[in-house]
């Protein structure tokens, strides 16, 4: 039995499911255009999970770390998930390109939220790769819920 994990390489066909895993901190890579030989590599050298879909790149005869996902809902695919999955901080990455968040000044921020977000919430994050800023709105609330449901 593998034990919990908090790095992973998912392939580029889970990359809804990697969004949701990096909601809860965890450090998720996908690459677009990589063959396998280069993802296995990536797996064994940063120690990350080799996420897939396909039962015969899970099953080469090499020294990875690999689960297989067998459902194409990203939220079942959570639960396929939820055995090896070692939750970090929630809201702490980047769920797009899975950089740190960086606290950043409320009014640093005057001109980048929308203003009724602006007057609403105190707390903001930015990612220093693309340039988003995070705030626990409702999608976050929404996001929540929906993780819950599933620990
Ligand atoms: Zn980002």
């Amino acid at each position: 039995m593998m034990k919990k994990q908090s790095k992973f390489i998912m392939e580029e066909n889970l990359n809804r499911l990697a969004k949701w895993v990096r909601m809860i901190g965890c450090d998720v890579v996908v690459y677009k255009n990589i063959s396998l030989q280069k993802m296995i590599n990536i797996a064994r050298k940063e120690k990350r999970v080799f996420v897939t879909r396909s039962k015969k790149n899970s099953n080469l005869k090499l020294n990875y770390k690999r689960w297989l996902i067998r459902s194409d809902n990203y939220l079942k695919q959570l639960e396929e998930l939820k055995p090896i999955l070692q939750p970090q901080q929630l809201f702490s990455r980047c769920i797009k390109c899975n950089r740190k968040l960086n606290d950043i000044h409320k009014s640093k921020t005057k001109n980048l939220v929308p203003d009724k977000v602006y007057r609403k919430y105190k707390e903001y994050k930015i990612c220093r790769r693309c340039g988003k800023i995070f705030w626990k709105g409702t999608h976050y609330q929404k996001m929540l819920k929906k993780l819950k449901k599933n620990y």
